[in-house]
């Protein structure tokens, strides 16, 4: 199933069009973006009942919110690509970098990213969204405790994370819409293969970053035996899983978003992001 906000509302992306969750269940489960978790059996039996036609509104792509407006924590991992380590001139980690993006950076799916500097980079993620609480898990049971995916993009200012010495990874990350998340919350069973899922960006249709998660580093089950070991994981709990090779602030010469230019960042099976960059108000 794909779940959306749109509107502010949760429902089902069924075919283009939305299907209100609270109108579906007669009320039984909340249209809050953040109550999907707690109703998660009830909203998978709704969602085996929608099928295609012309119930609910056509989706206007531009009032997406992210489908995870508020969780408790955004996990991200730093250098969790091989191609990515080496293009940056870094090791390749013994565990996993781990840092935060604020969560009032998350945005829609199709927001506009203010550039913060002129030293504003992109990079395409695989979004991981827990469903159930869950502390000191083994990788082999790890995906009991997810809820589905979603693509992220984590701009990434680089003059703010490389201001100083050690990085401000966290802040140069964390401003207003950098965080564009969706489009959907896209359900583990929709998925064919949720070790290889192909992910991309392009900037004004330049292709500039093409893998697979299949490349991660360390896993999708890894990183949550990992981060649960030390941290309880809770329900809607976001991690961007790292980003692939071809970033834009390692390239020779160096490249980095200007005003105008449009950001898109796809996972097959899960959707499109596209967000355009616009002067900083
Ligand atoms: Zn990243």
């Amino acid at each position: 199933m794909r779940l959306v906000n749109f509107e502010g509302r949760l429902g089902f992306d069924v075919v283009g069009r939305f299907v209100d969750l609270e109108q579906a269940s007669q009320g039984r489960v909340s249209s809050d973006p953040m109550a999907s978790f707690a109703a998660w059996a009830e909203i998978r039996r709704l969602a085996s009942e929608q099928t295609a036609g012309d119930a609910g509104r056509l989706i206007v792509p531009e009032r997406l919110g992210p489908p995870v407006p508020r969780p408790s924590q955004v996990f991200a991992i730093g250098l969790n690509y091989r191609d990515h380590a080496e293009e940056a001139g870094l090791p390749i980690p013994a565990q996993p970098m781990v840092f935060t993006k604020f969560p009032s950076c998350l945005a829609g799916p199709n927001t506009t990213v203010p550039l913060t500097s002129d030293r504003v980079d992109w990079e395409v993620e695989q979004v991981v969204v827990i469903g159930r609480e869950t502390h000191r898990v083994r990788a082999g049971d790890a995906w009991d405790f997810v809820a589905g995916f979603c693509v992220g993009q984590d701009v990434s200012d680089r003059a703010l994370q490389f201001a100083d010495k050690p990085p401000q990874f966290s802040l140069g990350k964390s401003a207003p819409c950098f965080g564009p998340l969706g489009p959907a919350l896209v359900s583990l069973d929709e998925i064919a293969d949720r070790d290889d899922m192909k992910l991309r960006c392009s900037i004004d249709g330049e292709s500039v970053q093409d893998s697979s998660t299949r490349n991660l580093i360390f896993s999708v089950p890894d990183l949550i035996a990992h981060l649960s070991r030390y941290c309880v994981l809770r329900p809607g709990d976001l991690i961007f899983t790292g980003t692939p090779g071809g970033v834009g602030s390692v390239r020779n010469p160096r490249r980095y978003l200007k005003v105008g230019e449009t950001i898109e960042s796809e996972i097959e099976g899960v959707g499109r992001l596209s967000n355009r960059c616009v002067a900083e108000p």
